[in-house]
């Protein structure tokens, strides 16, 4: 066992910190401005630009197949670039990649959203939850009924991230409601390709955070036979497969967050003096940070799991429940202490600790709750599905 980066990894992850550091991290000031001017953080365009930078320097579609003109990093590579590029909160992905049910699509499907997805021309979106039905993904409501050579859409969904932009969606709805009644859920469900122009609305959703989801309205939306995603009646499948592909990602996205506060944190307490002495020296802040630094490479440990185990080929959903578990309790904890460090300062926005604090509440709520991790954790114990220290 060798628990130590490879070059090449060590490589990739310097790569990326520099590219944070030198294109990212210096228009914090400006995302701060703007979003507090109720704008988008970055202008249009400017994504686009840095991405274009992101790809001269090697990164481009990081976990999208080779033969797409991707990078394909591996999932122990994406666990390293998405801990570095999460250590600002300027709004920037890596341009070149697609959702990855989308990789479902027959050949025409993908010469008319995959590849054009992956190039930046169009804009997609996932929409599963509905008002009804958000952890309990089987109580779907949505309905879509066979006319001729089409499928008509009835119904609504909520929360769904980028809706609000998106050219098409991947929507999942009933088309057999027997088969949805007899199997609880688990078929008898269809996965629809929808082009916004097909008619479906989006508004949308305020939230604490700097961004907003979208809900969608299906009022008689029809839309052809061949823009069935996958197949009839096993959509289900593919809304898991596209819930549980980030889940791990949350526990990486909040190693890098809670790394880069906790030093804003040590920098400030050695600077930092009351009662004539830096904040530093007191066991009071000192254990906080103690804490912080533990809690932190227990994530790093539990998210790297969760990707080696991918990239084994081995299934990883139980290491990867347990990741976002984790992960996401401890980026809000080491947040919420960091910000205690700023004292005054820190409730300011003058700092962008508020923003992350907010930003992370959303970490133990979407791909899965908590309740919803214990859940499965608990349920893979017990019923003898996995055991402790399998994954060693
Ligand atoms: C910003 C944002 C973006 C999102 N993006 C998308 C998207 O792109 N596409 C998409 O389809 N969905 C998306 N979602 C939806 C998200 O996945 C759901 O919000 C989440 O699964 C929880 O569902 P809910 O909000 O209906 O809460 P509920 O399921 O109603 O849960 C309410 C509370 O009850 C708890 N609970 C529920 N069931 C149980 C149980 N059996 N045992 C114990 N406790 C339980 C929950 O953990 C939670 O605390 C997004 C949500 C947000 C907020």
């Amino acid at each position: 066992m060798e628990l130590r980066l490879t070059d090449e990894q060590k490589m990739v992850q310097q790569t990326i910190r520099r590219f944070v550091e030198k294109e990212l991290m210096p228009l914090e000031n400006d995302v701060l401005r703007n979003e507090r001017e109720g704008k988008p953080g970055l202008p249009p365009g400017k994504l686009k630009e840095l991405q274009l930078k992101a790809k001269e320097a090697g990164f481009w579609g990081i976990n999208t197949p080779e033969e797409y003109g991707g990078a394909d990093l591996g999932q122990m590579m994406m666990a390293l670039v998405y801990m570095e590029v999460s250590k600002t909160f300027v709004p920037f992905a890596f341009g070149g990649s697609a959702d990855n049910i989308l990789y479902y699509a027959n050949e025409e499907q993908k010469q008319k959203y995959l590849l054009p997805t992956i190039n930046g021309d169009k804009k997609s979106c996932f929409a599963m939850t509905e008002p009804g039905a958000g952890s309990d993904t089987q109580n779907i409501k949505m309905t879509a009924v066979k006319d001729g050579n089409e499928w008509v859409l009835n119904g609504e969904k909520t929360f769904i991230t980028g809706g609000n932009e998106a050219d098409f969606v991947m929507v999942i709805a009933i088309t057999d409601k027997e088969r949805h009644r007899a199997t609880r859920g688990r078929e008898g469900v269809t996965c629809f390709i929808a082009d916004r122009d097909m008619g479906w609305k989006s508004e949308y959703i305020h939230t604490m955070g700097e961004w907003g989801p979208a809900g969608l309205v299906f009022d008689n939306v029809r839309v052809p036979e061949e823009n069935i995603l996958g197949e009839l009646h096993k959509g289900y499948n593919l809304g898991l497969e596209w819930i549980g592909f980030a889940r791990w990602i949350v526990g990486a996205r909040a190693v890098g967050a809670a790394e880069r506060v906790m030093q804003m944190s040590i920098d400030y307490a050695k600077e930092r003096e009351t009662f004539g002495k830096p904040i530093a020296e007191r066991q009071a802040i000192q254990w906080m940070i103690a804490d912080s630094a533990v809690e932190i490479e227990a994530a790093r440990w539990l998210v790297l799991n969760a990707a080696y185990t991918l990239d084994k080929g081995e299934d990883n959903r139980h290491l990867a429940s347990i990741a976002k578990l984790y992960g996401a309790n401890m980026g809000n904890r080491v947040i919420d202490r960091a910000l205690q460090i700023h004292g005054g300062m820190g409730y300011t926005r003058e700092l962008p600790l508020e923003r992350w604090y907010r930003e992370a509440r959303l970490w133990r709520i979407y791909d899965g709750t908590d309740e919803i991790q214990k859940l499965i954790i608990s349920r893979n114990l017990i019923k003898g599905h996995v055991k402790l220290g399998q994954y060693i």
